[in-house]
């Protein structure tokens, strides 16, 4: 049973993290910096959790904020709760076509290690995926034994569903609360912030995207905050995006119409990846580092 415990907590963290950390808040938004060696380590949970090419997820959900529940968002509840959830995979319209990788994924083209893992056929990709991943299982297999291996698919499984539920039910308006007024239907709900690792404070991440810190106050836990607090105080973070004191005040509680321009860039109606990549920038400098 401890073995069990230990595996299961172990791969909910190491997966878990390595989307919230590695894909998302690191990858996707660049909120901080660490070692490459670190970067690639937190990113295997992620790829280990059958998440795919590093690069065509990060493509996606940068569409997913500059379009976020409008017209090309890639899963927005709009199209229907199975469609955010999971269906969006299956439909080659949702994805971004690589030849617009260029201008929303620039950064990550320039890594090897990312290419090598984003060959230009997709079902080529998924199974250099799938591969690596039965590998890993094999060799928990192999090392720990079956107790090991039942525990690791749980962990890995639990934050591969946490994961579409980000997606699908922190954007639908019946669940959770919002903090911020964006023009987006996202949400803060507690129990996809919990199962998550911290990524159920979908408004707060919305109304500040490069945020390191999506859960801004004790109540709302967020176990990838904590994480990368632990790696600033070992040296290993630094320049930690956060939003700036003033702004978590004025963030866009108020709907006035004055205030109507002060909301996220995200919210915008933008055309495509291109302007996507200009109000990515904007965003940026609404930010600064430990501000908090
Ligand atoms: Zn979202
Ligand atoms: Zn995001």
């Amino acid at each position: 049973m401890l073995l069990f415990l230990t595996v299961f907590v172990a791969s909910w963290l190491y997966h878990g993290l390595g989307i919230t950390i590695g894909y998302h808040r690191l990858l996707s938004h660049r909120s901080i910096k660490i070692p490459r060696f670190l970067e690639y380590f937190i990113v295997s949970g992620g790829y280990l959790c059958f998440e795919g090419s590093p690069i065509a997820w990060v493509a996606t959900h940068r569409v997913h904020h500059k379009l976020t529940d409008k017209e090309g968002d890639p899963h927005s509840p709009r199209n229907g709760f199975w469609h955010s959830f999971a269906g969006w995979l299956f439909s080659p319209e949702y994805k971004t076509p690589k030849e617009q990788f260029p201008v929303v994924v620039p950064d990550l083209l320039r890594d090897p290690v990312y290419r090598a893992l984003d060959p230009s056929n997709p079902k080529t990709q998924w199974l250099i995926c799938l591969t690596v991943c039965v590998v890993f299982r094999l060799l928990i297999l192999a090392l720990l034994g079956p107790v090991a291996l039942v525990a690791n698919l749980l962990g890995a499984a639990t934050i591969f569903i946490a994961a579409f539920l980000v997606n699908s039910v922190c954007h639908i308006p019946r669940f959770g609360y919002r903090n911020f007024e964006t023009a987006d239907a996202s949400r803060n709900v507690w129990w996809v912030g919990l199962l998550a690792c911290g990524e159920g404070w979908h408004n707060n991440h919305h109304a500040f995207p490069q945020s390191a810190r999506h859960g801004l106050s004790w109540r709302e836990f967020d176990i990838s905050w904590y994480a990368i607090l632990l790696m600033k105080a070992l040296g290993l973070a630094k320049d930690i995006r956060l939003p700036k004191k003033q702004e978590l005040v004025t963030g866009g509680v108020s709907t006035s119409d004055s205030d109507k321009n002060r909301r996220p860039a995200a919210m915008e109606n933008i055309e495509g990846p291109v302007a996507a990549l200009e109000k990515l920038t904007d965003m940026e400098s609404r930010l600064t580092p430990d501000a908090v």
